[in-house]
């Protein structure tokens, strides 16, 4: 396997550099160079074959030349080791859950895939790596929990004091282990430009191997792709057209399903839900791209303005058309696979209270985005069948579901263990010499 950067095809690099780089140097993304159609057999009997099972093929043919076929199975074996269960609403709407992993979000499927190749990788290499990731509360505890334990591997976590969640807090400092909490007083922004200036520090780079777990690392893409066939398989027999239907902010799920369907997964459309962050929904009606500043709103792992993955959609459809990737180019392409729609948290509440009342499901903030979509795309296309991705669990957004919803709602019992866990993290503040001399006295 080969990948290239969407700025510049002749910029090269092996599964193993991307995935340690996480960006090539131009800033660009770095996209697998062949993605190939899955054996018909495959495809043809989705239903004979495992979760597990189904990444290991996807993984095999994609990652092929990059890792042995055993050493893939025992990485994909080792990464999902939770389920993707789709649930029925009606026999149009099903939800695809995607928050069976630890921190309840669909980002555990890729953090953990992430640490598992980084941990395969880092085999051949004699010195521990050490991974700093800055977090404002989410990813942070995706990338805690899927690097618990890694062999070879210690990950340092930057939060900014006081500015994220008591339960998220307890994700970030519980773990122990290779896990190490830093409890900074500052900002989110403070903690990034600690990491930032970490990784420009010759000193530092000469004694400590450092990486990151960027969310745009190609290893966080893979495993997301898995789940729309695990999701095709489970709904194959009712004989219908599948639509999936994404609640999108950076829109790494909707590509990874691009990826599927490039695969040879027959998906028969893909909708694009967002909040009123809508510069995706705008550019596929309009053909022009404008990134905007994000707004804030009820669905907030979906408020962003510039889209880090765009750029790969771009190149995905840009290469159909045969021409350069700019969003232009690939707009004629894109505009027929993908319809987008945006939604404010009025109607987002309003459609939280109706999946309730109808289908005695309770469905999260970026979830019922999602619901809202299908709801119109299906107005004009009945007969189709809509798998929702449902991204969280809706008790991550605890206070506001209950307020909406003005009823108690149950917390799994993963999560809720951790409130009686004695948080462990160490006190830094923003000067950067401090963080050094820490680094350099535990690593
Ligand atoms: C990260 C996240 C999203 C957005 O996913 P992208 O792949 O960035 O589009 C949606 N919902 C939840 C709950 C998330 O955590």
């Amino acid at each position: 396997m080969q990948l290239y950067s969407t700025k510049n095809k002749a910029n090269k690099a092996s599964l193993k550099e991307a995935v340690f780089k996480g960006l090539p140097e131009d800033n660009g993304l770095y996209m697998p160079e062949r993605i190939p159609v899955l054996p018909t057999d495959f495809l043809d009997n989705l239903e004979q074959y495992s979760f597990q099972e189904i990444g290991y093929t996807i993984s095999k043919h994609l990652m092929a030349g990059a890792i042995p076929d055993e050493d893939i199975k025992t990485i994909v074996e080792k990464a999902i080791v939770f389920p993707a269960p789709v649930v029925r609403l009606d026999d149009e709407k099903y939800i695809l859950e995607l928050f069976h992993g630890p921190s309840l979000a669909f980002k555990d499927f890729g953090a953990r895939f992430m640490a598992q190749l980084m941990s395969y990788f880092n085999q051949e290499e004699d010195t521990e790596l050490v991974i700093l990731v800055a977090t404002s509360g989410d990813t942070g505890g995706a990338v805690a929990a899927g690097f618990l334990q890694t062999p070879g591997i210690q990950v340092v976590i930057l939060y900014p004091s006081g500015k994220v969640s008591p339960l998220q807090e307890k994700q970030l400092t519980t773990l122990g282990h290779n896990i190490t909490a830093l409890e900074v007083n500052g900002t989110f922004d403070d903690c990034q430009a600690l990491v930032k200036q970490a990784f420009l520090d010759p000193e530092l780079r000469s004694n400590i191997r450092l990486s990151s777990a960027n969310s745009i690392n190609i290893s966080r893409l893979i495993p997301q792709s898995f789940y729309y066939f695990e999701a095709y398989k489970q709904v194959k027999k009712l004989g219908k057209d599948v639509v999936f239907c994404v609640p999108s902010g950076n829109f790494g799920n909707l590509t990874a399903g691009l990826m599927a369907a490039k695969m040879g997964l027959p998906v028969h459309h893909f909708i694009a839900a967002t909040n009123r962050n809508d510069v995706v929904p705008s550019y596929l009606e309009e053909g022009k791209y404008h990134p905007k500043p994000s707004v804030r709103t009820l669905s907030n792992a979906m408020d962003v303005g510039n889209p880090s993955n765009f750029a790969r959609m771009v190149d995905l459809y840009a290469a159909i058309e045969k021409a350069a990737s700019t969003p232009e180019s690939a707009w004629p392409t894109m505009k027929e696979a993908i319809t987008g729609y945006a939604f404010d948290d009025q109607a987002t509440r309003q459609a939280m209270k109706e999946v309730y009342e109808k289908y005695n499901y309770v469905i999260d903030p970026h979830g019922a985005v999602g619901y809202l979509a299908l709801k119109t795309y299906q107005k004009e296309h009945s007969n189709t069948l809509g798998i929702i991705l449902e991204t969280a669990h809706s008790s991550k957004f605890k206070e506001d579901v209950e307020a909406i919803l003005d009823r108690e709602i149950e917390v799994p019992e993963r999560l809720s263990v951790l409130s009686e866990r004695q948080k462990v993290a160490t006190n830094m503040d923003t000067n950067f010499d401090d963080f050094k001399k820490w680094l350099l006295k535990h690593f």
